[in-house]
């Protein structure tokens, strides 16, 4: 069966090499680009499915190439997993900032990225948020959009509007994890809240849901997501 093509940007060829023999086995059709420029023309010309993209590169760095994959809108809405260095929490911050689907540290196992990928592509394309007036229903939750209204076993949840925004937010993409920073986006228009207070509202949100629920995940140092 064939399936889709990717595109790793990453400037040890070795590593391409790993990637492409491993995922051409999988039916994978592998693109490869040993610098940003090279890999955002592939990424608009060929407009692949996914994007694995190498934090560390030579001239544009992957944030940057994320950043600018994310504003063309030939190639907004891409897939994009970044591989970073070990220990580097600030950089899977940053790049999840500018909006990567997720990350893999290196040293990685071929098997793991490969499992990311297929995760991140059964996702679908990246929802940009939850105000198009969509009915969301994951689990015993229903979200609705257009009525700014939860349900919870099918009983009204009394959320407020910004906790409603960001569970819509985090709901959009199960799985996906956003900084805190992001959900700030999210909640925008709402007078008086900074990043901290993201956490006051996430608690109050699952209060509300009720304790033995999990549907919102804390990924420590990072932000939330929403469970798979
Ligand atoms: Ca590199």
């Amino acid at each position: 069966m064939a399936k889709e093509t990717l595109l790793i940007i990453e400037d040890e060829r070795d590593i391409i090499e790993v990637i492409e023999y491993n995922f051409e086995r999988e039916g994978y059709t592998i693109l490869s680009a040993t610098n940003g420029e090279r890999g955002l023309e592939i990424a608009r010309s060929q407009q692949p499915a996914a994007v694995i993209l190498d934090l560390m590169l030579p001239g544009l760095d992957g944030i940057e190439v994320a950043r600018r994959l994310r504003q063309d809108p030939s190639t907004r809405e891409v897939a994009i997993i970044m591989l970073t260095a070990k220990g580097e929490e600030s950089d899977v911050i940053l790049g999840l900032g500018v909006g990567a689907d997720d990350y893999v540290t290196k040293p990685f196992k071929v098997k793991e990225l490969l499992a990311r990928v297929k995760a991140v592509l059964r996702r679908g394309p990246l929802v940009d948020d939850g105000s198009g007036g969509k009915r969301l229903e994951v689990g015993d939750l229903v979200i609705d959009n257009a009525k700014y209204q939860v349900l919870h076993k099918g009983k009204e949840v009394p959320l407020t509007l910004t906790e409603f925004k960001l569970l819509s937010a985090l709901a959009s993409v199960p799985g996906r994890v956003f900084t805190r920073d992001r959900l700030l986006e999210k909640i925008q228009g709402d007078a008086f809240i900074d990043e901290r207070n993201i956490d006051v509202h996430v608690r109050s949100i699952r209060k509300k849901l009720g304790d033995d629920t999990d549907y919102i995940v804390t990924v420590r140092g990072v932000g939330y997501k929403f469970k798979e």
